[in-house]
């Protein structure tokens, strides 16, 4: 059995959603959105903290696992992803940055003309709808909720430190300015507000808008170097389906690359160990994968913090309670409470570490399990924003559901090494200011402060994680030999096919990716309409 479409996307998530809502805008298109996993109306979805049990369900989750990290002592790290309507935008902990200038100045040098900043800017003032109890502006569809009411009291400690250091006070987070700040999140009235309910939802019930979920796409169709249709299987059965304007890979920076390779599109070495023929070379295929990596460090307080509200029986009780009949409290708040954008040294031109300070203290263990200790405490984190490294995912069979081969080659060149180094050190200053000191019983890890450089960096080797941010790795460029896609997304050598996701980045952005993410399926969606005039 076969369907014909106008388009065919693959991938319900943050920027899959943008772009069914944006194509089949015009009724003219019939539109096909296919999905591999299920529904997003769970109570562990729609609420803000529930991120904790997504993290690890595998009911919503695909659940990667890195190879061993050389220079992460051979560390194999846990990649939570979406397989969910929304995909990672219903996963994810819903801050909302949208980057730095400097970071699309870089992506308009590496050959995504019409990427820079002046461009980015005017589509995100386009998406957003900044919500806060003083003021509510823009008439975006992204809700971004200013929550700084309701962030824990303890939080004010982390800004007397950074008063203390002389950051600048950022007016408003989400817009990525300097210093620490509350986080802009994406939730609406106590709840997640991710971007199926800004674009998919609202669309649904659109004629020309038709969503396969809980199929997965093993292949594309490809004839004469063109995109004409997908093979997908659901309840176990395979089905066709064809495109005749275009097909958009919007499956994710660990999907997208998959399945062009599974698909004959990619590297001919890769593809011929993993027992696929090859279609077309096209070398960058999944190379040119980026993340960010931070280190955390965990101190004891005598004062209250998440912990003694959320940490024991009677206080989780409570926050359910308090939740379901208000939608606010510690259940409606995000964990990240506190972040914003430093410089690591005085020379630094732009900011370049993230810092985000939690009043909180928790651990995950490799399989995703997270626990919430009793007593209180607090966190500071920090993550160089702009790594240079980068590692690749590369497939290793022929079969769709064997996972691919992720290799993040973190901390590869001399820079990463060197800003691992001072995001340790950053930690050691924000935990010696007097606003800080004055609050801390005890720290989890006393050495940390004394540390040199060649221990500070063993300490990030040891302990650093991923902030769940993989893109790259079929970024946009001037040619094959490059990249992947060209400044329209279009893939290098066949006709009639997009990526249109955080596969598409030329380089990773400062700060949280999914903003970015959604902004650039959002102006992908134009160049797709105006492409097919
Ligand atoms: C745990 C976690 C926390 C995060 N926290 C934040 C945060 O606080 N702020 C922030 O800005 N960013 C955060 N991120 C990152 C951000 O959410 C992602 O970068 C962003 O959602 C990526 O969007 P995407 O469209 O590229 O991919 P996704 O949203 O992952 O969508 C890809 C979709 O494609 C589907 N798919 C894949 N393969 C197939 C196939 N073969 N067939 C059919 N469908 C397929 C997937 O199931 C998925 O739904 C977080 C991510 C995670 C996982």
């Amino acid at each position: 059995m076969s369907k014909k479409f106008d388009y065919i996307i693959i991938g319900a998530g943050s920027a899959g959603c943008v772009i069914a809502n944006k194509l089949s805008a015009n009724t003219k298109y019939n539109v096909l959105l296919i999905e591999a996993g299920g529904s997003d109306k769970k109570f562990w979805i729609r609420t803000p903290i529930g991120y904790a049990f997504t993290y690890n369900d595998a009911r919503v989750n695909w659940k990667y696992n890195t190879q061993p990290d050389k220079n992460l002592n051979n560390r194999s790290s846990y990649w939570p992803r979406g397989k969910v309507i929304g995909g990672s935008s219903s996963i994810n902990a819903m801050a909302y940055f949208r980057g730095l200038e400097n970071d699309f100045s870089d992506w308009e040098k590496a050959g995504a003309e019409g990427w820079g900043w002046k461009n980015v800017l005017a589509s995100y003032n386009a998406l957003e709808n900044h919500i806060s109890k003083k003021e509510n502006y823009g008439n975006g569809p992204i809700c971004v909720s200013d929550l700084s009411e309701q962030m824990h009291p303890f939080s004010k400690h982390f800004m007397a430190a950074a008063r203390e250091l002389n950051w600048p006070k950022p007016n408003n987070t989400a817009i990525s300015s300097e210093g620490l700040g509350y986080v802009h999140n994406t939730t609406r009235n106590g709840k997640r507000f991710s971007s199926a309910d800004a674009f998919l939802h609202p669309a649904k019930k659109r004629k020309n808008l038709h969503i396969i979920k809980n199929a997965i796409v093993e292949k594309l169709i490809i004839n004469n170097s063109q995109s004409d249709g997908i093979i997908y299987e659901v309840n176990n059965v395979k089905k066709c389906a064809y495109a005749n304007k275009e097909i958009i890979l919007s499956a994710g920076a660990i999907g997208s690359p998959q399945l062009l390779q599974l698909s004959g599109i990619g590297p001919e070495e890769i593809l011929k160990k993993a027992g696929v023929k090859l279609v077309h070379h096209l070398p960058e295929v999944g190379q040119g994968l980026q993340d960010h990596l931070a280190i955390t460090k965990y101190f004891m307080t005598n004062e209250r913090t998440l912990n003694s509200d959320i940490g024991n029986f009677v206080g989780k009780v409570t926050a359910g309670l308090r939740y379901l009949l208000t939608k606010s409290g510690p259940l409606s708040v995000p964990v990240n409470q506190t972040s914003g954008f430093v410089r690591s040294s005085v020379k630094s031109i732009v900011p370049d570490l993230q810092i985000y300070a939690n009043p909180i203290i928790y651990s995950t263990n490799n399989n995703g399990k997270t626990y919430v200790g009793k007593k209180s405490g607090f966190l500071l984190s920090a993550q160089p924003s702009r790594f240079s490294s980068r590692g690749s995912i590369n497939i290793q069979s022929s079969d769709v559901n064997i996972p691919p081969l992720i290799n993040p080659n973190s901390l590869h060149t001399k820079y990463d090494k060197l800003m691992a180094i001072k995001a340790c050190q950053m930690i050691q200053t924000i935990a010696a200011t007097k606003a800080m000191e004055s609050v801390t019983k005890k720290a989890c890890d006393p050495n940390f402060s004394k540390f040199d450089n060649d221990a500070l960096l063993n300490n990030f080797r040891e302990l650093a994680s991923t902030v769940y941010h993989p893109c790259c790795t079929c970024r946009m460029g001037l040619s094959p030999s490059d990249s992947v896609i060209n400044s329209r997304l279009q893939v290098h050598g066949i006709k009639k096919l997009r990526v249109v996701d955080a596969s598409s980045f030329p380089n990773i952005t400062s700060g949280n990716i999914n903003a970015p993410t959604m902004m650039l399926a959002y102006r992908a969606s134009d160049i797709i309409l105006e492409d097919n005039l």
